[in-house]
């Protein structure tokens, strides 16, 4: 088979699982290839996000023990939407399909066969979904399940239980180009590319070592500003509230001025505190919102590089 196949794995600051998840992902990518399923030209790309430790090093040394490993540094650290971002740009010329993985181990490698089989019975994007959480401890799956379902009512259209595990043709790529926005949220912005897709199940594990990089405060930053990025529903919710507030508030003014004439305008000042502070914390959190949608438009005014690349494991011609 002449399908050139990238795996593109973001890596921040794991030197203690990348040794033995390079072993995994370079078995898999013999196993594809000997199975005929991918081209002997198949690449397994590794992207340094500005690590601190010593896994630059790492990525180095795989690169000249085997030419099936290369990688891409980042000249700092820019997030992991950002680092996956970089290394399918690195892969959409030279590529016919890319498959986006963690690089901690926790995504089942083995759902890249059913992956590609799909991406040969015609499907441009095909979405690695999690069937089960069961590894995951009760907070983490309340926590990510809660934010699935929050994207959603959001507007923001996300596939369930569907993180960066994805795998993307060179054709879809070359139109996700145009998407030129610096806030990026990979996993709402292909669903809006369109194409023919379909998704694959796995059961996702625990990771294989190091620690997780996304905490609770992480997670809530990226649920925000995946909403933010993808749909303006909270302004429109914005709207709404003031909308009853107001109607309320108009049946308070008539009960006031009937009140005035029947001649019982008794000083009531709980009543006049608890409205107060009512209005100013709604209005604090719509100016919030607003605020949130003008730092994104400041943001993307500037259109600054959403990464750049320092190093590259192997010279271009
Ligand atoms: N990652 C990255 N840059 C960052 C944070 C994380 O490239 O600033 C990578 C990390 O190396 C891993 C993937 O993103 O391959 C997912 O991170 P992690 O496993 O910590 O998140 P979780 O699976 O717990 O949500
Ligand atoms: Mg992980």
């Amino acid at each position: 088979m002449n399908t050139v196949l990238w795996i593109v794995i973001p890596c921040y600051n794991e030197e203690q699982v990348l040794p033995i998840t390079s072993k995994m992902f370079s078995d898999k990518l013999y196993q594809l290839i000997s199975d005929g399923k991918i081209s002997e030209n198949s690449r397994i790309l590794f992207v340094n996000d500005g690590s601190k430790d010593s896994t630059w090093k790492i990525i180095s040394e795989l690169a000249e023990s085997d030419e099936h490993f290369i990688g891409i540094s980042q000249s700092r650290n820019r997030g992991h939407q950002n680092a996956v971002l970089a290394g399918l740009m690195e892969a959409k010329d030279k590529a016919d399909i890319t498959i986006s993985i963690d690089c901690d181990g926790q995504d089942d490698i083995n759902a890249m066969d059913k992956m590609i089989d799909a991406y040969h019975d015609g499907c441009e994007v095909v979405y690695g979904v999690r069937s089960s959480r069961e590894t995951d401890t009760f907070f983490k799956r309340f926590t990510a399940e809660s934010f699935y379902k929050l994207m959603n009512k959001m507007g923001a259209e996300v596939v369930f239980n569907h993180a960066d595990y994805r795998l993307v043709s060179s054709r879809v790529l070359k139109e996700f180009q145009n998407f030129k926005e610096v806030n990026i949220f990979l996993r709402g912005m292909f669903p809006l590319v369109g194409f023919k897709s379909t998704s694959v199940y796995y059961d996702r594990s625990e990771r294989l070592a190091g620690k997780s990089h996304y905490p609770l405060s992480k997670m809530l930053a990226l649920a925000f500003d995946g909403i933010t990025s993808l749909s303006v529903k909270p302004l429109r919710i914005i709207t709404t509230l003031g909308i009853i507030i107001a109607a309320i508030s108009f049946i308070g003014v008539l009960w006031s001025v009937i009140s005035h004439f029947v001649g019982i305008t008794v000083a009531g000042w709980s009543s006049m505190v608890s409205i107060m502070c009512l209005l100013g914390g709604v209005q604090l959190v719509g100016i919030g919102v607003l605020g949130e949608y003008i730092g994104k438009i400041y943001l993307e005014v500037k259109a600054r590089p959403r990464y750049i690349i320092s190093e590259r494991t192997w010279k271009d011609e």
